[in-house]
């Protein structure tokens, strides 16, 4: 095989494992595999860059940067649906249509995905081209993007025309939106609010790579060309669907309104049990030539229109707007409403993130405000009721001051929170920051919970984290609601902290985007504090999923003065800032790239002393059986689905004992 075959063959066999895992989810090779032969075809194509392909697969991982996103023209406009809510909406609808056709009408039912809209265009089965909808006419052209997006293909499969275009939505499936938000919360940044916009804002971004590592997915649902061949709209869907797209298996036809609303009725229960947030179905005319005798209006086709589910919401008064600052000095301001019910739940707070938000409702104080609780969990306000609306009352001004310290709030560039800056001296940035290192995850301190740490730092006991192991018995006593025991636990719970390993002391010390597993990575990688001091941005980058945001914020951190003061005292204190000699002594690397599902009960070790070991070891532990697991580890009662998907999957089961082997 000549080298270029050889590319050609390593591209064509990337191309069908990435299709089979993120259009099919029936992947075949380890996660391990697919990196092996990654690498190897990313090392051919840096060797020969003759034989350079625009749509190869290592172009995934993204790397281009685009600082302005080109306007391109839709060669079809992209509209906008009409919306119905009701059964009579429908049936309205029905009426109207039937007048402008002859013979019977059937529908494709499809459910309406909540994303952003995109349009592809194909050449010669290859992607050239992703546009944004922007007004319909023209919008932004975000290609380098949406190429990192794993389900979308770059080349095409089967009997696809020479030149088309297809039309879908990016979504951000819950899973990834929810991890998303777990890793921003652990590093004390404000959640996303809801994944659509998640998703769109994803699409923006400059850095393709950051887009790479974002979790979307594209679902399609209609092909636009000349001469296609396609009569139908769910052949539209099979067709696309044969090509290598991703397209839903929920679409059906119905033959009636009657059966449309068994659909709708269908998918308002089973909504919830799907991957992603739809917000209603699309209702389209089947055929295509009647779709095209119906045609449009000035924004609209007359051939389709979206039902909307019917979210839970209420309206009542806003009492009052309040800013919340949090233990990186974030803002947010929070809507204090009338109390009023809401599914189920008595609603009296909701976020209003931030001032953009506020601005574009133009939500005021006294305003009667429409409550609506969607996916997720914190309420949220949708709009205001202008009829209700106070006399003489003025716009919100948000604040410009901090309401904890009357610092100027500052206001990055491209960011939506304004900041406090005074992170030394601003109350609730002190208290959050020792509240951090004292939680569960981090130093996990008994006997010291939130609200004493509020006590110790108001009574002018601590500032610090540091400050905590010089904390004495006599000196807590006299505290509000501190008795003599409580004290003594205090003090010990603090001692004993001093055991917590260096992985996790890190992770306590609150370093912005340090969370858990970047903690896990830079403890394993440079094994003590001071090593870790010392590194310079192009070292910390070298670490696995260390990039130059997190790379900045750790030598920011250490920088400081004053922080570096903090980490001697800790030092001091004898708070673990390096790995244990025994740690040391047990890191290997012999796990490395293969990554362990553990399931059931073990007899030599328990569940977290071998997740310990694994990582340790430098393989990865992963909650759930996919085909890119490379062992699962059984004990005792594994359960019995585990066991069939594994079996299912070809991953293999090893015992403790088999495992305890592996690792030596
Ligand atoms: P709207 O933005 O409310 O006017 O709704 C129209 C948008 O719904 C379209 O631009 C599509 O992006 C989106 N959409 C989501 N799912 C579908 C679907 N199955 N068929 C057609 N449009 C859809
Ligand atoms: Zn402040």
């Amino acid at each position: 095989m000549t080298t270029e075959e050889k590319i050609k063959a390593l591209r064509d066999e990337l191309r069908e494992h990435n299709y089979k895992y993120y259009v099919l989810d029936a992947p075949t090779i380890s996660d391990y595999e697919f990196d092996v032969k990654l690498k190897e075809l990313q090392a051919l194509e840096v060797a020969h860059p003759e034989f350079s392909d625009a749509n190869s697969p290592s172009l995934r991982v993204g790397g281009q940067v685009t600082k302005n996103f080109e306007t391109r023209q839709h060669t079809y406009r992209m509209y906008s649906l009409d919306n119905s809510y009701s059964k009579d909406d429908l049936l309205d609808w029905e009426k109207r249509i039937k007048k402008l056709v002859d013979g019977e009408i059937h529908y494709t039912c499809e459910l309406k995905y909540d994303g952003a809209s995109i349009s592809l265009t194909y050449e010669n089965g290859e992607l050239i081209r992703a546009v944004t909808r922007g007004d319909g006419f023209q919008g932004d052209d975000i290609t380098t993007n949406v190429k990192t997006i794993r389900s979308v293909p770059l080349k095409l499969k089967g009997n696809y025309p020479p030149k088309f275009e297809i039309r879908g939505e990016i979504i951000l499936p819950l899973a990834g939106f929810n991890k998303m938000n777990e890793e921003r919360l652990e590093i004390g940044e404000e959640p996303y609010r809801n994944p659509r916009n998640t998703a769109s804002g994803s699409l923006k971004l400059q850095d393709s790579s950051e887009v790479a590592k974002r979790p979307l997915d594209c679902l399609l649902y209609s092909i636009k060309g000349e001469r296609l061949g396609i009569t139908t709209q769910i052949e539209n869907l099979e067709m696309a669907r044969s090509w290598g797209f991703k397209v839903p298996d929920a679409a059906k036809v119905a033959k009636n309104i009657e059966e449309v609303l068994d659909f709708i009725n269908y998918w308002d229960v089973h909504r919830h049990d799907l991957p992603y947030e739809t917000d209603g179905v699309v209702v389209k005319v089947n055929n295509l030539q009647q779709q095209e005798e119906l045609g449009y209006t000035a924004k609209a086709p007359r051939w389709a229109i979206a039902y909307k589910f019917k979210a839970e919401s209420a309206s009542t008064i806003l009492n009052e707007i309040t800013y919340q600052v949090g233990r990186t000095g974030a803002i947010t301001p929070v809507a204090n409403l009338e109390p009023v019910e809401l599914a189920g739940t008595i609603v009296k707070r909701a976020s209003l993130h931030n001032a953009d938000q506020i601005e574009k409702l133009d939500i005021r104080e006294g305003d009667t405000v429409y409550v609506e609780k969607g996916g997720e969990i914190i309420p949220k306000i949708t709009g205001v009721n202008l009829e209700q609306r106070p006399k003489g009352s003025q716009p919100t001004q948000y604040i410009t001051n901090c309401p904890e310290c009357d610092t100027t709030l500052i206001r990055q560039a491209g960011e939506a929170q304004h900041y406090c800056p005074n992170d030394k001296g601003c109350p609730p940035q002190i208290i959050g920051r020792i509240q951090h290192y004292i939680s569960r995850k981090a130093m996990d301190i008994e006997g010291l919970g939130g609200e004493t740490v509020a006590l110790l730092v108001e009574n002018g006991l601590i500032t610090n984290y540091a400050d905590l192991y010089e904390l004495s018995v006599e000196e807590v006593i006299p505290l509000e609601r501190m008795a003599e025991k409580s004290a003594d636990n205090l003090v010990q719970g603090i001692e004993r902290s001093k055991e917590i390993p260096f992985e996790r002391v890190l992770f306590a010390l609150g370093i912005r985007y340090v969370g858990e597993t970047v903690a896990k990575k830079l403890a394993r990688h440079f094994k003590s504090v001071d090593a870790l001091m010392l590194a310079s941005e192009e070292e910390l980058m070298i670490v696995d999923e260390i990039g130059d945001r997190i790379a900045q914020s750790v030598i920011e951190f250490f920088n400081s003065q004053e922080n570096r003061t903090i980490i001697d005292r800790l030092k001091v204190a004898g708070v673990q800032l390096k790995i244990s000699e025994e740690q040391l002594a047990n890191q290997t690397d012999v796990l490395q790239g293969k990554s362990f599902v553990v399931s059931g009960v073990f007899e030599k070790v328990t569940r977290t002393e071998l997740k310990e070991l694994i990582e340790n070891n430098g393989g990865k532990v992963s909650g759930s059986i996919s085909a890119r697991t490379s062992f699962v580890v059984a004990g005792e009662k594994m359960g019995p689905s585990k066991r069939t998907k594994a079996e299912g999957l070809g991953v293999p089961i090893i015992t403790e004992d088999e495992f305890l082997e592996m690792v030596g």
